[in-house]
């Protein structure tokens, strides 16, 4: 048999879904589980959506459509990113993909040559490495564990620019860490980014509608305009409008960033799908109700997980601002044991399991993001879960030996 190409050896299925499937294995299997584990938000977009795609629907010409994105779309991101002032985009500058996952993937394809670096932070969102490890680009890694509240300082981020990375990709608000970086952090970063002109950024700030505590959202480019010409933003639909499935992600930034990842569209899907593209105008030009709403929610949400990992001994977590993950540290489990049998907690994946088979919740163990001293929390399950799941969560801590 011929052997596969060796990109895929070293492509590996997100640790988050090996764990959200046998989270669903288990249920079933007619367990009552809880799942914390998978950052999908558990609200549907508003009517106005579904109306703009069935109207597409009825309208439909079943022709191709633009590999950049139709210009009704690219004008409805632009006249949303001026909403949390990314002024001056033109259509020149947008364009979109399937996902901001695919326009990830299309970016690490049109600014890395084999061999270059990107570098981010750890922890780091999970896709990050998997695609840098296809397109075979070298990993740099900024560590940023809970002691300096898993972000990175100005010293750090210089010390990584004067390697001259190729791409510098930022995350903020984090997954998994919820953490958002403040207006005086953002300026601190964007001072250093200016002192190297050969490094390109991409800020995925698909979290950016989804910030707490007034606290508000920033960006490199608010605070250093003239980054503008090598800072790709990113922007997506499926958490801030409970869209996931439809795939839809965008980037602004130069044009011939822009240019690229519309050739890359070109030859990977050629467009988004007419009726997608109906709906996501629809989303983003439509009533925003949905993620002023689930703001307030979730940062009710995020104060309950918090307030529940304040009475565990040794637990150590840095509050979360945005996103609807909280990430603490849980090394202080590691050594004991738990349950009759003294099922030994070596690590973060031996806590995770144990959790889930002696008490039915289910987190993600954070050496998925590069962390393993933590575990993710994602609180969008149903309301009235949320307190059972965090009780159980605690009896299993403190069951601990
Ligand atoms: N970037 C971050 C930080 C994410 O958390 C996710 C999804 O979980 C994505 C990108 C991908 O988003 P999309 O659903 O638009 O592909």
């Amino acid at each position: 048999m011929p052997e596969l190409a060796r990109r895929i050896g070293r492509a590996k299925p997100s640790a988050i879904m090996v764990v959200a499937e046998k989270a669903k294995r288990l249920k079933s299997e007619g367990r009552d589980i809880i799942s914390f584990s998978i950052g999908v938000p558990n609200f549907l977009p508003g009517d106005h959506v579904y109306a703009a795609a069935r109207e597409a629907l009825a309208k439909d010409t079943g022709q191709y459509g633009s590999n950049r994105g139709s210009d009704a779309l690219l004008d409805a991101f632009i006249a949303h990113i001026a909403q949390i002032g990314l002024n001056g985009y033109e259509r020149a500058n947008v364009a979109t993909g399937i996902g901001a996952k695919h326009v990830i993937f299309n970016l690490c394809e049109a600014l890395l040559d084999e061999g270059d670096t990107i570098c981010f932070a750890v922890p780091y969102w999970t896709s990050y490495v998997d695609i840098a490890e296809i397109v075979n680009a070298k990993i740099e890694l900024l560590p940023c564990p809970a002691s300096q509240d898993y972000k990175m300082t100005p010293a750090q981020l210089d010390a990584a620019l004067a390697k001259k990375p190729k791409v510098f990709l930022f995350n903020n608000p984090s997954n998994p860490t919820g953490m958002v970086y403040s207006k005086d952090e953002i300026t601190a970063l964007a001072d250093v980014i200016a002192k190297y002109p050969d490094t390109w950024v991409i800020t995925d700030d698909i979290y950016n509608r989804m910030v707490f505590d007034g606290l508000g959202y920033h960006n490199f480019v608010h605070a250093r305009p003239e980054l503008r010409d090598r800072v790709i933003f990113l922007d997506s639909l499926s958490k801030t409008y409970g869209m996931p499935g439809w795939r839809v992600g965008f980037l602004a930034g130069p044009e011939s960033v822009a240019k690229a990842i519309a050739t890359m569209n070109s030859n990977h899907i050629t467009n988004i799908p007419e009726v997608v593209t109906a709906a996501a105008i629809a989303a983003l030009s439509g009533p925003q109700t949905i993620p002023e709403q689930k703001n307030a929610e979730f940062a009710a949400k995020r104060d309950q997980v918090l307030a529940m990992l304040a009475t565990l001994p040794g637990v150590v977590c840095p509050r979360p601002q945005g996103a609807f993950y909280v990430f603490p540290d849980i090394s202080v489990a590691f050594g004991k044991t738990h349950g009759p049998t003294g099922q030994k907690i070596a690590n973060d994946v031996d806590f995770c399991n144990a959790l889930l088979d002696a008490k039915g919740v289910a987190c993600v163990p954070g050496s998925a993001f590069g962390e393993p001293r933590a575990l993710r929390i994602s609180y969008t399950c149903p309301t009235p879960q949320l307190a059972p799941g965090l009780q159980r969560f605690k009896e299993f801590f403190e069951e601990l030996k």
